[in-house]
């Protein structure tokens, strides 16, 4: 296997960045394709915690090369920001590469999310803040600017003093303070040269190694449910968590793709608004997201809580066209004496087996659970899935039959090495 994407399959926050962490170790080069410093990834190496936002978590190996595709939204102050912290972490950063064409996250950005969030009132996505949102409709509105623009000088002022006049209009309206363009335009110029040594054509650079036979691993961001066609919309993000964004978001066709795994928590939790059916409020969701450190990487909000969702997953399942499934947080399960799966919805009197991606009808679903014996026993030294409780195995074993695919990677614990690999990846 050369190329692997490794997708979100839930609502994000699966554990994505240990297991690409995890996998990292026999890549030679991992490539983030969508999203932005919405994303948070929380690895745990030797003890030692780091929290990225941008960078693909692969940096913590040294010599690795990390991509930051063109589908991804970059916020230079963010990644100036990331890089400083590493480098005081004494973190090798020399084989980060910056898509020249990804697009810039600019700070009236960050002003225009706030204020729509803030209108939205009740209706509120319940977005990061982080201008990831207005900085892909500016994107698709053909008017963004892209890491690319930073080495054009007289160009960048041009085009980012239009932009701050159109925000201003806005903002202005709303009784909010303005931005100075101009002074804007030096700042990120300067932040521009503090990058540039990382700036590449990513496209060029990943089929390159695809055709050395060098082993890439895709990273996505975010999951299944938030996709902005395949999630629940319009709680969703604002570009392709699918592992179809991986093509897009980087420069490599799809029949370069040799697997896709899907990151499943052995819970569910979702961040902000939008329907979640197997929520669970009181005793056991607080279990949850205490024992699982349910909260969130960027904003530090709570989680929202509940059990894994089976229709959610054969939907995912379905549209990123899983190889298999990598299965993390089993540990957190560790004190329940019962566990649940939602293995079909009912609504309006009919029982659903696919899930419902209008929100209408996904908010009439109620789920029908199966009950499965819990294991009440710590398993985070489990190393082969023979080490697991029986029931812990019979957990796993109805979740493959559920989800229709094999389950390759186990995760018993944050740590790099509380891992099962049942099956190679690459
Ligand atoms: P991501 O964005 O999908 O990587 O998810 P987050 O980083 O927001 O959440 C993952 C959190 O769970 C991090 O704090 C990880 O250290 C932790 N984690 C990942 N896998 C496991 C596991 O198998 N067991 C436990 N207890 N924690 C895990």
């Amino acid at each position: 296997m050369a190329a692997v994407v490794i997708i979100g399959a839930q609502w994000g926050d699966e554990g994505k960045g240990k297991i690409t962490d995890y996998l990292a170790e026999k890549a030679d080069m991992v490539v983030r394709y969508q999203g932005g410093s919405n994303a948070g990834h929380t690895v745990v190496v030797d003890g030692r915690e780091f929290k990225l936002h941008l960078i693909p978590s692969g940096i913590l190996y040294p010599g690795k090369t990390c991509v930051i595709g063109n589908g991804v939204v970059v916020d230079p102050e963010q990644l100036v920001r990331e890089l400083e912290e590493l480098a005081r972490r004494v973190v090798d950063t020399a084989g980060l590469r910056l898509s020249k064409g990804a697009h810039l996250v600019l700070r009236y950005h960050r002003l225009l999310d706030l204020l729509e969030e803030e209108r939205r009132g009740h209706g509120r996505l319940g977005t990061t803040g982080r201008g990831i949102g207005p900085a892909y409709l500016d994107k698709v509105g053909r008017r963004g600017l892209r890491v690319a623009d930073l080495y054009d000088a007289e160009g960048f002022r041009r085009a980012l003093s239009l932009n701050v006049a159109l925000a201003n209009e806005i903002l202005a309206a709303a009784g909010k303070e303005t931005l100075d363009a101009a002074a804007l335009a030096e700042e990120y110029l300067a932040l521009g040269a503090k990058l540039e040594p990382f700036v590449a054509d990513t496209s060029l650079l990943i089929n390159r190694a695809l055709d050395q036979g060098a082993r890439v691993l895709f990273e996505g961001a975010q999951g299944t449910l938030l996709d902005l066609d395949h999630g629940t919309y319009p709680y969703v993000t604002s570009s392709h968590p699918v592992a179809a964004g991986a093509c897009l978001g980087s420069g490599v066709g799809p029949t370069r793709i040799d697997r896709v795994l899907g990151v499943v928590k052995a819970y569910c939790t979702r961040v902000g608004e939008g329907p979640f059916p197997t929520e669970i409020a009181g005793e056991e969701g607080d279990l949850l997201r205490e024992r699982g450190r349910e909260w969130g990487t960027t904003t530090g909000r709570p989680r929202r809580c509940g059990w894994l969702d089976a229709v959610a997953l054969r939907h995912a399942v379905r549209v990123n066209a899983l190889d298999g499934l990598a299965i993390t947080k089993l540990d957190v399960l560790d004190a329940l004496p019962r566990v649940k799966i939602a293995v079909a919805y009912r609504c309006r009197g009919q029982l659903l087996e696919e899930f419902p991606t209008d929100l209408a009808s996904l908010r009439a679903c109620e789920p029908v659970y199966e009950e499965l014996e819990g294991w009440q026993t710590g398993i985070q030294e489990a190393r082969s899935l023979n080490a697991l409780p029986a029931a812990a195995r019979r957990y796993l074993a109805r979740l493959e039959e559920l989800a229709g695919v094999p389950v390759f990677l186990v995760a018993v614990g944050p740590q790099r090495h509380q891992t099962i690999c049942r099956q190679e990846v690459f």
